[in-house]
């Protein structure tokens, strides 16, 4: 196989690799390292999912079969996480169903196993030339008479600064990125928090609270503010 120049390290992209058949894994693992990436290999969904939140990274390959839990659930929590991350799903399932609820999910790609290394690294090759030149930053959100800027995680209300505390932007955040759609309280939990947390979701409620006391307290009693739905024994739904 041809070998491309050495990148230097700051130019490496990040890989996360989520396989559970270890022959398959150790293979992606050398063979990224060995063609210029930096892939770091979780073993489970869970895995995957603490070090998608911990670190950042570029690429996330997904196993759809994980011991754990479905393949397209990471791919979903990790889409509305990571808008910008490029998910390649590596399947056996040669259905077209699969295929499309892997898209559906948040996946850009998707490569049916048994698939060859070299095909693997046109296709990322391919899709990170094209994010250098489209991607764009991540525009503020108009939220009513609020603007949430994700990138800056700023939220001002005309121009004035709202000082949310870190989980409370958290939580506004993934209600306005997914503003209109019900969200539920596991995966607030595991947005905001950490998937492995298994304590009280009371935290969920007075962080909640919090953030619509602050948003009102901000923004005075004349003002439109982004309408927070709770739906009983669900979530809850940022409004449109
Ligand atoms: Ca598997």
């Amino acid at each position: 196989m041809r070998t491309p120049p050495a990148p230097s390290d700051r130019s490496r992209h990040r890989v996360l690799v989520v396989e559970d058949d270890d022959t398959i894994g150790r293979h992606l693992e050398s063979g990224l390292r060995g063609n210029g990436y930096a892939p770091t290999w979780s073993r489970t969904g869970t895995a995957a999912l603490s070090e998608a939140a911990r670190s950042r990274y570029d690429v996330l390959l997904l196993d759809l079969g994980l011991p754990d839990m479905d393949g397209l659930d990471v791919a979903r929590t990790v889409r509305a996480h990571h808008p910008d991350l490029l998910i390649v799903i590596l399947t056996a399932r040669t259905d077209d169903i699969d295929v499309i609820a892997g898209l559906d999910a948040g996946a850009d790609d998707y490569l049916v196993k048994p698939f060859s290394l070299t095909v693997l690294l046109a296709r990322l090759r391919a899709h990170l030339r094209r994010r250098v030149v489209e991607t764009p930053p991540r525009e503020p959100v108009q939220l009513a008479d609020l603007v949430l800027d994700v990138t800056a995680r700023r939220c001002t209300f005309h121009d004035e600064d709202i000082e949310l505390r870190p989980k409370e932007f958290d939580l506004l955040a993934v209600l306005a990125l997914n503003a209109g759609a019900a969200v539920s309280r596991e995966t607030l939990m595991a947005e905001v928090w950490d998937e492995n947390w298994f304590g009280s979701t009371k935290t969920l409620d007075v962080t909640m609270a919090g953030l619509r006391r602050r948003l009102t307290e901000a923004a005075g009693g004349s003002a439109r503010l982004p309408r927070i739905t709770t739906l009983r024994g669900h979530g809850y739904r940022l409004e449109l």
